[in-house]
């Protein structure tokens, strides 16, 4: 008799192996299924409330979904890369506890340690921030103190992992 149980393949063909595979199966289906729904979301997302900008300017394709992250109590998302460090990260209201689309420019400070988060509210929103970042070629403007450009990143390290 061994002191330890050291873990075991389950030998090929028997019953335990065969829920072994059933489990892994059910778990890797179930996550892309989350992807797929996340980019889908996202893209419709853009489709409906930023006909005129981020639609125009983004493909269906730019979007990566993400399944839910459980233990972490992140819902399932989708991120796009827009370039130089800017991300737009979507979230659907149904894995959130509010029932909303959540649609998040991520901006790169001039720090190079951080990242500013801005939440859009809409088409508006959105116009004024970009015209603000416009000139910098999309950084913000370092503030000591603040504290601002930090937020973000443990967010981003789980989400991109
Ligand atoms: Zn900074």
């Amino acid at each position: 008799m061994t002191e330890t149980l050291e873990p075991v393949a389950a030998a090929d063909g028997s019953p335990l192996a065969r829920l072994f595979a059933i489990v892994g199966e059910i778990d890797t289906a179930d996550e892309a299924e989350q992807r797929d729904a996340a980019e889908l979301a996202a893209g419709h997302h853009l489709y409906t409330q930023y006909a005129d900008t981020l639609d125009r300017a983004l493909d269906q394709d730019d979007w990566t979904g993400h399944p839910a992250v459980k233990n972490l109590r992140l819902g399932s998302s989708a991120v796009a890369w827009l370039h130089g460090g800017l991300w737009l990260h979507h979230t659907h209201g149904r894995e959130t506890d509010e029932d909303r689309d959540v649609l998040t420019l991520i901006v790169p400070c001039s720090c190079g340690r951080g990242y500013v988060p801005y939440e859009l509210e809409n088409e508006d929103d959105l116009l004024k921030i970009l015209t603000g970042l416009r000139p910098t070629g999309g950084h913000v403007t370092h503030e000591p103190g603040s504290g601002e450009c930090d937020s973000v990143i443990d967010l981003l390290a789980q989400t991109h992992k």
